[in-house]
């Protein structure tokens, strides 16, 4: 059982941060949100009022937040974690946040005398309620022992990718190979139907042939073959567009800095991104089936 501060109590943090009370540790919840602080108080955690009292006497925090600036401002701003923590205690940011950034709040970490790992998940909210998300980690090998235990309260596979900002680097190829498959097996649901197949025909013939893929057999873009896809309930989210192109943004920038050719990653960049100018940015990201149909 260890003590921990929980800072973000969002969409995916809350059920985190419930799933780690349930795990028996000891939680002092925070986020800017007095709502979502009570909110994680009715669930056993203790409400923080300020990331100072969070972080008292704590042996792990642990941070769910929107983006890099966050992440490196709640550590390291004034008044952040790193003025306030005890020295040698281990930070976890599961945020999904750019790799330069990650990086960057190693460093600081290491020189202000505190460990860090970057955890980025993968899973939604349903998967951050069960317990059962995906944890991608980089940094010290004795940082991610450290850290196992804590993740394992939260998530179902663990994963050590190796150095510090490795978890980000695999969250980010990831979701860029996500974006692109989808985007695929919209193409090829739009193209069969239009020479006449109909989505369950395509999906029998196509999910146990080389066409087969995540996209298509657990999160079907067109309706009726895989019945707990947004497809089935006119693409309300799931993971909505907003997101992936997030991630598609830190995938390219990644890819800039790296000099990775990723002309299929830039092209699903510019399709959400031309989905987002367009508003449908809360749209879900299969959504793409519905603009190839004219149904936008
Ligand atoms: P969210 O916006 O719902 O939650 C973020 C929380 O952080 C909010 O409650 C906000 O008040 C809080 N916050 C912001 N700045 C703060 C500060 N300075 N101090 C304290 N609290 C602060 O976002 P989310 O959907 O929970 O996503 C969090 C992260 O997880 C993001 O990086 C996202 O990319 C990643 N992610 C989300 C999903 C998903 O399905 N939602 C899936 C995988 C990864």
């Amino acid at each position: 059982m260890a003590k921990i501060a929980f800072i973000g109590l969002g969409n995916m943090g809350a059920g985190m941060c419930a799933n780690l009370v349930k795990a028996h540790h000891e939680v002092a919840a925070f986020d800017l949100s007095a709502d979502a602080v009570a909110a994680a108080a009715e669930r056993g955690a203790r409400a923080a009022i300020s990331i100072a009292d969070a972080v008292n006497g704590v042996d792990v925090v642990v941070s769910m937040l929107p983006a890099g600036k966050h992440v490196l401002g709640v550590y390291f701003g004034a008044d952040g974690v790193a003025e306030h923590a005890q020295q040698g205690i281990l930070f976890i940011d599961c945020s999904t946040i750019a790799v330069t950034d990650a990086r960057e709040a190693h460093e600081k970490a290491v020189e202000a005398g505190f460990m860090m790992i970057d955890a980025p998940v993968s899973g939604g909210t349903a998967a951050a309620e069960a317990g059962t998300l995906t944890f991608m980690a980089g940094g010290t090998r004795i940082a991610y022992e450290l850290a196992e235990p804590i993740l394992k309260g939260m998530g179902k596979n663990i994963f050590h990718a190796g150095a510090a900002g490795n978890g980000q680097a695999a969250k980010i190829a990831n979701n860029m190979l996500l974006g692109i498959s989808m985007i695929g097996t919209c193409e090829a649901f739009n193209l069969a139907e239009k020479l006449g197949l109909d989505a369950q025909t395509f999906f029998n013939i196509s999910s146990v042939s080389s066409g087969q893929c995540w996209s298509m057999t657990s999160y079907c873009p067109a309706p009726g073959p895989v019945p707990t896809s947004p497809a089935n309930r006119d693409y309300k989210p799931g993971f909505a567009v907003a997101m992936m192109l997030k991630d598609l943004h830190l995938a390219a920038d990644a890819a800039k800095a790296a000099g990775a050719d990723i002309r299929l990653g830039e092209l699903a960049e510019s399709i959400y991104q031309n989905l987002s100018e367009r508003g449908f940015d809360g749209l879900d990201f299969s959504g793409v089936m519905k603009d190839l149909k004219g149904d936008l």
